[in-house]
């Protein structure tokens, strides 16, 4: 078979003094996402998506975060790596298609540097890196603006 599919979740709690950092995109806002790394949700949704594609597990595996080395990453430097792996074993991103699901701030002026960064990383066109955003209607913890989570698909060729 010379094509794979693979999904990814993650979310991150919003907090005080942190970096509001998506798809490598530093945003500007009130509270940031706490996390390990510098808890990208959306570059882990990817990279999970990617590893779940080719059936290798997922990125705590990869990166735990008990190990003081990914302490604060640039979550764009870890999915160069997970890139890396997937390429050595013969696999190439085909596209990605990812929701951010956060009530504030607003996502869509930030969406196409987003696409730029990751796109960038993984050395596809644009057009291959489709991230859309929606609010939560206010519902749940997403919707409470406790956190930002993200779901992604991302397909995987070989060749
Ligand atoms: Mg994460």
């Amino acid at each position: 078979m010379n094509i794979r599919i693979g999904n990814g979740y993650d979310i991150h709690r919003l907090v005080p003094d942190r970096p509001l950092i998506l798809g490598g995109v530093d945003i500007p806002h009130s509270l940031g996402l706490l996390g390990h790394s510098d808890a990208d949700a959306l570059t882990h949704a990817i990279m999970d998506a990617m590893l779940g594609s080719l059936s290798l597990g997922d990125i705590g595996h990869y990166f735990p975060p008990s190990d003081p080395q990914w302490s604060g990453a640039d979550s764009l430097l870890l999915l160069q790596q997970v890139d890396q792996l997937i390429r050595a074993r013969g696999w190439h991103v085909g596209n990605i298609d990812a929701v951010i699901v956060a009530e504030k701030p607003k996502m869509k002026p930030h969406l196409s540097a987003m696409q730029e960064k990751l796109a960038d990383v993984l050395h596809v066109d644009h057009d291959q890196v489709g991230i859309k955003a929606t609010t939560n209607e206010k519902l749940g913890p997403v919707g409470r603006e406790e956190g930002i989570a993200v779901y992604a698909v991302v397909l995987l060729f070989r060749g």
